[in-house]
């Protein structure tokens, strides 16, 4: 005995969902289809309008509804600094506390060559460009202290050397190993403030 055929494919469909492997896909959609069908249809509604609707900004290449997003819009914003993070998720936590004013470059990745990660993956040319604006005078590089974050906060730090930019490094208030959206935001504003040279 089988599921129907949409059903089947609704739980391969569940699968592209981080951690979730076949029983857990099939108890979602089980979920999904024999206690809260209502909630299905707002996950179906909410899925096709989040494709439809968001886009990566121009500018900082984070999640935005609009071609240039509101933080990089926004003009009480100091424009000589420029922020690199890994992911949108680092982005909210360093706005959360409430410690950087300056404007955000989102990889939306790391440099990670046993995954074939490479720089072009983590869009390291239109970073450069963004950084050599004229504007920008100084390059936060907020990457994760993973070993794989160090390893794309020395090669961006290089590259950017090597152009004459500025380069900082968010200092070493996080653990060994920490992640940034994992970080209580006092220590992630003592390593915003307390960032070196490099
Ligand atoms: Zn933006």
């Amino acid at each position: 005995m089988k599921n129907p055929p949409s059903l089947e494919e609704l739980i391969s469909a569940l699968r592209c969902l981080p951690g979730v492997g076949a029983k857990s896909a099939q108890r979602m959609a089980f979920h999904l289809l024999q206690r809260d069908r209502p909630g299905a249809a707002r996950l179906a509604a909410a899925l096709a309008r989040v494709l439809e609707a968001v886009r990566h900004c121009e500018r900082c290449n984070s999640f935005s509804e609009a071609p240039v997003c509101p933080l990089c819009a926004s003009s009480q914003r100091d424009a000589s600094l420029l922020c690199v993070v890994e992911t949108p998720a680092d982005l909210l936590m360093l706005e959360q506390a409430q410690c950087y004013n300056g404007l955000y470059f989102v990889l939306m990745g790391r440099l990670s060559p046993l995954d074939g990660i490479g720089p072009k993956d983590i869009h390291l040319d239109r970073m450069l460009q963004r950084a050599s604006d004229g504007i920008v005078k100084e390059v936060v590089l907020a990457t994760n202290f993973t070993n794989e974050g160090e390893a794309t906060a020395h090669f961006i730090g290089e590259m950017l050397t090597n152009r004459g930019i500025k380069a900082t490094r968010i200092a070493r208030g996080l653990p060994v190993g920490g992640e940034i959206e994992h970080v209580d935001s006092g220590t992630l504003a003592r390593a915003i403030i307390e960032r070196r040279a490099i």
